[in-house]
């Protein structure tokens, strides 16, 4: 069956077509600035030179049309006719507490996806029009919901809840989510195959290090515990995101600037992070170059950044009695070799011990660790495209 992957965002969406009798990848693209001046889609047949178009698009239905287009191209293309598609998996950001895993999207499904978008105003609007558009333009093709909440939907109210008038829970679902849980599944199950143990026998920690970054606690083949919260900005330091902070800081700096809440919040979310305390950008790989340059908040930005890592490492390996493996994996994870040896350093006397010619290394799957490190040390390439098309072709073979 060949499954197509899509992801939108307000203005952008990514797609992949997948061929699940080998999980190859046929093609992909990205299609940007939708509704505004210079839409334009850039395509990718596997093996083939990318394939860019700039062409008006004034929504998401005009842009999968555009997708549809390209992947039916004689020469670009990877089908003759859209019913070579057998199902249509989306990345939707948050399902609240209605689904655990993924989902054949039906009219409940997308009402509860429309009822979560006070929960995640920025992100579940450009995931429903995406369904919608897919909808509209391939009605008879199947679709699945594939959520970033469900693989943390197994944490325990003890963890979940937080300590503020049980009402608030009660009358509003005020509680922790977590999110990128696609990529911590994918990660961690990966990490038992590498290993050679069963996922249900295995405790790993992932660390999803992105321009996001979320670590999270799997247990037994579930995660028992993650570090974002009720939205994205919990948790650990981010490109732009502060993470965890004393929320008694938000009244105090709206009284000081002179600003409302809402303008702080969106300061903890957009000018904090790497990008707050470097003053310099939110890409690790400038504020890396700054550093090398001697910029003092730059380093201090970098330390801050693996502290915060750290201590989730520390507080994941008391939750879960022990680790047998560490994950690291997305754009920061994967690719820099510096951070994740400063993260690791130090960390002997719980069993942590990273090889540094073994780190040496950049967006493959290997072990980093030393051979007597207790705690393995993994780089895994995070990829939710796969899960969410592994996903959506099991959901469509079983109707
Ligand atoms: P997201 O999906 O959350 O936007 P990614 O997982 O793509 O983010 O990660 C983007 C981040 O990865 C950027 O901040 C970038 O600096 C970092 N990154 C990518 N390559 C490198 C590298 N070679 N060294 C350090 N950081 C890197």
């Amino acid at each position: 069956m060949k499954v197509l992957v899509v992801n939108c965002g307000s203005s952008s969406l990514k797609y992949q077509v997948l061929e699940m009798d080998d999980a190859s990848l046929l093609a992909k693209g990205l299609v940007e600035r939708i509704g505004i001046d210079g839409s334009v889609i850039k395509h990718e047949k596997t093996g083939m030179d990318k394939f860019v178009k700039e062409t008006p698009m004034k929504n998401h239905t005009e842009a999968i049309g555009h997708v549809l287009e390209a992947l039916m191209d004689a020469e670009y293309g990877v089908v003759k006719s859209m019913d070579e598609i057998g199902a249509v998996g989306h990345r939707v950001v948050h399902a609240g507490e209605k689904y655990a895993s993924s989902v054949l999207i039906t009219e409940d499904v997308m009402n509860a996806l429309e009822e979560c978008i006070d929960l995640a105003p920025l992100h579940n609007p450009p995931n429903i029009m995406g369904i919608r558009a897919c909808q509209e333009l391939m009605p008879k093709t199947p679709m699945v919901g594939v959520f970033d909440t469900a693989f943390h939907q197994t944490m325990t109210p003890e963890t979940y809840l937080y300590a503020i008038p049980y009402e608030y829970y009660e009358n509003y679902k005020v509680r922790k989510y977590g999110f990128h849980g696609t990529s911590h599944k994918y990660v961690a199950e990966r990490a038992a195959e590498m290993l050679g143990k069963d996922f249900k026998d295995i405790k790993v920690i992932t660390c999803h290090l992105g321009n996001g970054a979320s670590c999270a606690a799997v247990k037994n083949g579930i995660c028992i515990d993650t570090s974002m919260g009720f939205t994205p900005l919990d948790g650990l330091v981010m490109g732009t995101r502060s993470g965890a902070i004393d929320p008694a800081v938000i009244t105090f700096l709206k009284q000081k600037e002179k600003i409302s809440a809402d303008d702080v919040v969106s300061v903890l979310n957009k000018k904090s992070g790497m990008l707050g305390v470097s003053g310099i950008s939110s890409d690790f790989r400038d504020v890396e170059k700054a550093a090398e340059e001697g910029n003092e908040r730059c380093k201090l930005a970098i330390n801050i950044f693996a502290q915060r890592v750290k201590s989730f490492i520390g507080s994941y390996i008391a939750e879960m009695n022990g680790a047998d493996a560490i994950v690291f994996t997305a754009g920061v994870g994967e690719n820099d070799i510096m951070m994740r040896e400063l993260i690791c350093s130090d960390m002997d006397q719980i069993g942590i011990k990273v090889d540094p010619k073994k780190n040496n290394i950049r967006g493959e799957e290997t072990v980093i660790s030393a051979d007597d490190s207790k705690i393995k040390v993994l780089l895994i390439p995070t990829n939710e495209e796969l899960m969410i098309a592994r996903d959506t072709a099991e959901i469509v073979a079983a109707l």
